[in-house]
């Protein structure tokens, strides 16, 4: 009894007949009942409080499917569904706030008739790097790579039966960007086709891969202009930063358990112990949906930046690694001490290093 005509539903759901009806088709809010004369919809006014949720995951921006989800959970599973579905938004807008700097300042340097004057002080800056790749004391292979050079520091961590051919091609395929004379106003574009190209080479070597496992690699990597660092990171390899004695993370891993350190349900404690903490979101598996995230660092004289594998950050504590990074020794020497650090603590798994300083010219040895 006291059906409601679709438009007087429409008008207190505030959804227009038209999304009624989409969504009737959709099993998303099918009408209590369907005049078989007229076809009329006929809904009950207990289905309003189903229609104002749709409505407000409507204008949260939720995809149709995944409101159908949240549609069918009840009160507390239904709040986990959206507070899952806002994290996700909220490191979306977080990469494309990064593409969005990159994209600002590469147009704004493109037609600039003045010389790019990236510091201050105009002094010239350069880099000093050291590279150093471990099996560990467990694995029988080493799949992890780790290459430094005069522009590009890169680390990757292969996974899958062909792991280790698969990160050492990532980090072959970005060496090119490192001979090749590309414009620094290009970077932005330079490093897309690196990556494209890098993902090309992985799905070749995961084409021919005997074993059923999924073929894939991290990839972490800095691309040196003369004055900035360009960033591109996916999967859960790192890079930090140390600068003014401060040392930071300024990548985020794709892995489930950050996702769910990001959603509030788990701790980062809780996160460093999980059975599943290795589960990689986003990875270089061969497929050209590849998302890395890309930026575009800003440096200073004294900065020391870091990349490494997770085999050092999910063995060595944050604060061994900080105390290790920021002494006096040089990249060779402080490569040598992390992974000295992992293999002391028993080595689980193959673990790789990039140290590099960014220094005045003249003081370069
Ligand atoms: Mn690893």
């Amino acid at each position: 009894m006291g059906l409601l005509t679709i438009g007087a539903f429409a008008k207190a759901s505030r959804l227009s007949p038209k999304a009624l009806r989409l969504y009737d088709e959709l099993g998303l809010l099918p009408p209590a009942r369907v005049d078989p004369v007229t076809g009329y919809r006929l809904y009950a006014p207990e289905q309003l409080e189903q229609a104002r949720l749709v409505a407000w995951l409507r204008r949260l921006g939720m995809p149709l499917a995944r409101i159908r989800e949240v549609t069918g959970l009840d009160g507390p599973a239904a709040a986990r569904e959206v507070r899952a579905y806002w994290a996700q938004v909220e490191r979306d807008v977080a990469a494309r706030r990064g593409m969005a700097a990159f994209l600002i300042d590469h147009l704004s340097r493109k037609d600039s008739a003045m010389p790019h004057m990236p510091h201050t002080d105009s002094r010239p800056l350069g880099i000093r790097y050291a590279a150093l790749s471990d099996a560990g004391l467990v694995r029988e292979t080493n799949q992890d790579a780790a290459y430094a050079g005069s522009r590009l520091l890169a680390v990757a961590d292969g996974f899958g039966g062909s792991g280790a051919p698969a990160s050492a091609a990532a980090i072959d395929t970005l060496k090119q960007l490192e001979t090749g004379s590309f414009p620094a106003a290009n970077l932005l574009n330079a490093l897309e086709d690196g990556i494209a190209q890098a993902d090309r080479a992985v799905h070749d070597i995961a084409e021919s891969d005997p074993g059923g496992d999924e073929v894939g690699t991290t990839l972490t990597a800095m691309l040196w202009t003369g004055s900035q660092l360009a960033l591109v990171h996916i999967g859960d390899s790192r890079a930090y930063l140390l600068r003014d004695g401060e040392f930071f993370q300024i990548t985020h891993d794709h892995t489930l358990v950050q996702s769910m350190v990001d959603e509030g349900r788990i701790s980062a404690a809780e996160a460093a112990s999980h059975p599943q903490r290795s589960l990689l979101m986003r990875a270089l598996v061969g497929r050209p949906d590849a998302m890395p995230d890309l930026r575009l660092q800003d440096v200073q004289a004294g900065d020391r930046y870091l990349l490494c594998s997770d085999g050092l950050t999910a063995v060595v504590p944050d604060e061994q690694v900080r105390q290790a990074v920021s002494g006096d020794a040089g990249p060779e020497e402080t490569v040598r001490e992390l992974i000295g650090l992992a293999r002391r603590l028993g080595g689980p798994d193959n673990v790789s290093c990039v140290v590099a300083d960014v220094l005045e010219v003249k003081a370069l040895p």
